[in-house]
C-alpha cells in the first residue's frame, strides 16, 4: 500500500484554501484514498518527505492530441494556423501506427507535466481514435476524448460524410465511454460550427444525449472566426442561439476558448448550465483575444482551465492558470473606465485546476480531492524550500507563480504510479 507524505495544499471551493504540512495519505488498493490523517508509524512504501507537497493532478479540459509535436509554431493567425499546422498534424492519424506513436509520447508528457486527466480532440480517423483510446487505457491515463467531425470547409483528407462519421463515432462511444473503470468517457467533437453541417451538429447532440456522452467543440474564440459563423449562418442570432438550437448546449457540453461572448450569451450559456473552457495561453498564442474571465464566472458559468495545445504553446497548467490571472488582470487594466474588481487571486487558479475543472467535467464525486473515497490522482512534488517557510497565506501564490514541471517527483492516476 502506497503512503503519501508531505504537505497537503486543497482548494475546496475558489475562495478557500486548505495548506496542511506533515500529512499522510493513504492509497489504496482500490485505486482511492483509503485516509488522510498524520500518523505514519504503520506506513510502508512511503514517498515523499517534509519538504514535498502533495497536491490534486492537474486537469486539462481542452487540447489537441495530434498537435502533441507541433508546440510553439508562432506567427500565424487562427485560421493560417489551422490550415499550415492544425490540419496537417492531423491527417498524419490517417496511420493509425503513428497515432499510437505519438498517443506514447503525449502521455509521457501529460503526465511529466503533472496532468491526470485531459479533454482531448482527436483527429477525424475512427481507426486512429480508437488506437489513442488503447493507450491511454495502458497506460493508466484519464481521459475524455473523441474523434473531431468535420464535413464542411476542410480539406479533402479531413472532410466527412455525415452519416458515415456519425456511425463511427457511436461505436467509438460505446466501447469507449466509462472504459477502463470509468477513467476514460467519449465527446462527440464537432471542430466549430463553420466546419459543421446542420446535420453533423444535429447528430452528434442527439448520439451524445442518447449514450449520456461529452460534446466538446470551440466557440466564438476569434473575431474571424465569430464572422465567419455568421456569414454561414445569417438567419441566426449568433452561435450560442445555433448551438442551443442544435442540441449542443448541456451540461456535458465543454465550449472551448469563448473569448467573444456578451453578457447575453453568458447568461444563456449559464442557464443550460454549459462549460466554458477558458485556455488563456491559446488566446494570447494566435492573437485571438482577451477572455474577460471574470465577467464569465459572475455570470454563473462554469469554467475549466484549458492549455488548448498546441494553439497553446506550454502544456504547464499552472503557467496556464498564471496566465488566465495575467489575462484578467490585462482586461481589468486596460478596461475603460479601468476595472475596480479584484483579479482572481491564486486559491482560485488553484481551484480551477483541480477541484473546480472536476467539477465542471461532472467527476468531482471521483476526482479533484484528495480525501477518503476519492480516486487517487495525485502528484508529489518537491518545490523549492522558502515556500514552506513563507506566512501561509502566500504560500499557495509562491507555489503557483514557480512550480517547474521537473519538480514534480509522483504522479499517481486511480492509485498506480504512472510516472514521471
Ligand atoms: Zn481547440
Amino acid at each position: 500500500m502506497t503512503t503519501l507524505y508531505g504537505t497537503l495544499l486543497q482548494t475546496p471551493s475558489p475562495d478557500e484554501c486548505t495548506i496542511s504540512p506533515q500529512t499522510v495519505v493513504t492509497l489504496g488498493s482500490d485505486g482511492r484514498i483509503s485516509e488522510v490523517g498524520r500518523d505514519k508509524t504503520a506506513a510502508t512504501d512511503v514517498v515523499g518527505g517534509d519538504d514535498c507537497w502533495i497536491l490534486p493532478g492537474f486537469i486539462d479540459a481542452h487540447l489537441h492530441v495530434p498537435q502533441w509535436d507541433r508546440r510553439g509554431i508562432d506567427g500565424l493567425s487562427l485560421f493560417d494556423w489551422l490550415a499550415k499546422v492544425a490540419y496537417p498534424a492531423e491527417a498524419r492519424f490517417e496511420d493509425a501506427d503513428f497515432a499510437e506513436r505519438l498517443a506514447e509520447d503525449f502521455v509521457t508528457g501529460m503526465i511529466a507535466n503533472g496532468t491526470t486527466t485531459v479533454s482531448g480532440y482527436g483527429s477525424p480517423f475512427a481507426a486512429s481514435t480508437d488506437r489513442v483510446f488503447s493507450v491511454f487505457e495502458r497506460r493508466g491515463f484519464r481521459a475524455i476524448y473523441g474523434m473531431v467531425l468535420n464535413d464542411v470547409d476542410c480539406p479533402s483528407s479531413h472532410c466527412q460524410e455525415a452519416d458515415k462519421v456519425l456511425d463511427e463515432s457511436r461505436a467509438l462511444a460505446a466501447k469507449w465511454h466509462n472504459a477502463a473503470d470509468g477513467r476514460l468517457k467519449y465527446a462527440f467533437s464537432p471542430r466549430t460550427p463553420i466546419h459543421c453541417s446542420e446535420k453533423l451538429m444535429r447528430g452528434a447532440a442527439a448520439l451524445a444525449r442518447m449514450l449520456n456522452c461529452y460534446i466538446q467543440t470551440h466557440v466564438a474564440e476569434s473575431i474571424s472566426g465569430v464572422q465567419k459563423v455568421r456569414e454561414r449562418f445569417p438567419d441566426r442570432l449568433d452561435e450560442i442561439e445555433l448551438f442551443e438550437d442544435m442540441g449542443l448546449l448541456t451540461p456535458r457540453t465543454l465550449l472551448g476558448h469563448g473569448v467573444y461572448v456578451n453578457q447575453q450569451q453568458r447568461r444563456q450559456i449559464a442557464d443550460n448550465d454549459t462549460v466554458i473552457i477558458h485556455c488563456p495561453l491559446a488566446n494570447m498564442f494566435l492573437e485571438a483575444g482577451l477572455m474577460d474571465y471574470v465577467s464569465l464566472r459572475a455570470a454563473g458559468v462554469r469554467v475549466a482551465l484549458g492549455s488548448g495545445v498546441a494553439g497553446g504553446p506550454d502544456p504547464f497548467m499552472p503557467r496556464v492558470a498564471v496566465e488566465a490571472i495575467n489575462t484578467a488582470k490585462a482586461v481589468k487594466v486596460h478596461g475603460l473606465p479601468r476595472g475596480t474588481w479584484p483579479a482572481p487571486r491564486p486559491t482560485e487558479a488553484w481551484w480551477a485546476l483541480t477541484r473546480g475543472a472536476a467539477e465542471s467535467l461532472g467527476l468531482a464525486d471521483r476526482i479533484g480531492s484528495i480525501q477518503p473515497g476519492f480516486e487517487a490522482d495525485c502528484l508529489v512534488v518537491k518545490p523549492e524550500r522558502w515556500i514552506a517557510e513563507l506566512p501561509v497565506e502566500q504560500q499557495a501564490s509562491a507555489l503557483l507563480y514557480t512550480l517547474r514541471p521537473d519538480q514534480i517527483q509522483h504522479v499517481f492516476i486511480a492509485g498506480r504510479r504512472v510516472g514521471p
